[in-house]
C-alpha cells in the first residue's frame, strides 16, 4: 500500500516556479534533523497534538477498541490496540488527533493537481514528489510520473538517492529534474546522523552526473554542529567539483527545528543527537557558501 501524507499547493522552494508538492510516506533514512518525521513509516499513523487537546475525553469514549487512555501528559495511545479506524479523529472537537497517511487513487490525485495547472504553467512550475523518499515506492512513483508526463506537467523528484541504482535509473528517466540531498561526506558520520552510510548516495550522484537522464541540483541541509563545518564543506565542494559534465547548482537549506514538535505529536522519544544540532546564523551560512564558491560552484542559500 502506498500512502501520501500531504499535498502542498503554491510551493516555491521545491523546484522551479510555483509547484504542488506531493509527499509520499516512508523513508529508508532516519536523519535526526528531519522536518517530516511523520514521513518515516510507510504505514498510516495516529498523531496527537497535546497543545490542542482540551481533555474532554470524547476520543476515549468513542474508540471501539479501547486504544486511548487519559495520561499525565494528555492522551496516551496503546498502539497495539489501535486499528487506525479514524473514529477518534472524526469526533475530536479540536483536531488534536489526526490520521497521517492517505491512500490516494491516481484519478483523484490528478483531479487535485489539475486544479493548479494554470498557476503552475504561468510560473514555469509543475509537480514535485517528495517525502519521505519517493524512491522507496518505485512502482507508484513511476506510475505517477508517467501520468504527469502524459498530462504535460513539469516533474521534479526530491530525493536522498538512497536507493538501488536500478530504481534511480528508472525514476530519473521519468522526470525532468531531481533535487538531490547531500547531507554529510564522512560515511561514519552519515551513518550516525542518518541511519545509513552514504556509499549508495555518492555512487548514484556520480551516475546521475555522468549519464544525465534528467537535470539535477544538490541540496545541503545546513545544520550547525553537524555538517556546517569547514572540513565537511571542503569535502563536499571537492566531490561536486569532481563530477563529470556541467556542475550542478548547490542549494544550502538552513536547518530549522519544526521537526521537534512533530516528534512530540508522534509520541516518539527525542534522539539525543538533537542536542548537538543548531540553527545556522547568517554568518555561518555565508561562510559555508563562500567555501563552496571557492571551488567554482554556483551556490544559493535557500530552496
Ligand atoms: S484510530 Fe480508531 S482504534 Fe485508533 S485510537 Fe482512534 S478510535 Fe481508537
Ligand atoms: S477528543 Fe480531542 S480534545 Fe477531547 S480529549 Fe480526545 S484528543 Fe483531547
Amino acid at each position: 500500500m502506498d500512502y501520501l501524507f500531504d499535498l502542498k499547493r503554491y510551493a516555491i522552494n521545491d523546484g522551479p516556479g510555483i509547484r504542488t508538492t506531493v509527499f509520499l510516506k516512508g523513508c529508508p533514512l532516519r536523519c535526526v534533523w528531519c522536518h517530516n518525521p511523520e514521513s518515516w513509516s510507510p504505514r498510516q499513523q495516529l498523531l496527537y497534538r497535546q497543545g490542542r487537546c482540551m481533555g474532554c475525553g470524547t476520543c476515549v469514549q468513542v474508540c471501539p477498541h479501547h486504544a486511548l487512555q487519559t495520561g499525565s501528559n494528555g492522551m496516551r495511545l496503546l498502539p497495539d490496540a489501535c486499528t487506525l479506524c479514524g473514529r477518534c479523529t472524526e469526533e475530536c472537537p479540536t483536531t488534536a488527533l489526526e490520521l497521517c497517511g492517505k491512500e490516494w487513487p491516481m484519478e483523484e490525485l490528478m483531479v487535485e493537481l489539475e486544479k493548479e495547472r494554470e498557476v503552475m504553467e504561468d510560473s514555469g512550475g509543475g509537480v514535485t514528489l517528495c517525502g519521505g523518499e519517493p524512491l522507496m515506492h518505485p512502482e507508484y512513483t513511476i506510475r505517477l510520473l508517467e501520468e504527469l508526463g502524459r498530462r504535460g506537467f513539469h516533474r521534479t523528484v526530491d530525493t536522498s538517492l538512497h536507493a538501488s541504482p536500478e530504481v534511480v535509473e528508472r525514476v530519473a528517466a521519468s522526470c525532468e529534474l531531481m533535487l538531490v540531498d547531500l547531507k554529510l561526506m564522512d560515511p561514519e558520520k552519515h551513518r550516525r546522523y542518518c541511519g545509513a552510510d552514504n556509499t549508495l548516495i555518492m555512487r548514484n550522484i556520480r551516475w546521475l552526473a555522468e549519464y544525465r537522464p534528467c537535470a539535477f541540483s544538490i541540496r545541503i541541509p545546513l545544520i550547525a554542529g553537524v555538517n556546517a563545518d569547514e572540513e565537511n564543506m571542503e569535502q563536499t565542494a571537492k566531490f561536486i567539483a569532481s563530477l563529470p559534465g556541467v556542475r550542478p547548482v548547490v542549494h544550502l537549506l538552513p536547518y530549522h527545528d519544526v521537526g521537534k514538535d512533530k516528534h512530540r505529536r508522534m509520541g516518539s522519544t527525542y534522539n539525543p543527537e538533537h542536542l548537538a544540532m543548531g540553527v545556522p546564523d547568517e554568518e555561518m551560512q555565508q561562510r559555508c557558501a563562500n567555501l563552496l564558491s571557492q571551488w567554482g560552484l554556483e551556490v544559493l542559500i535557500g530552496g
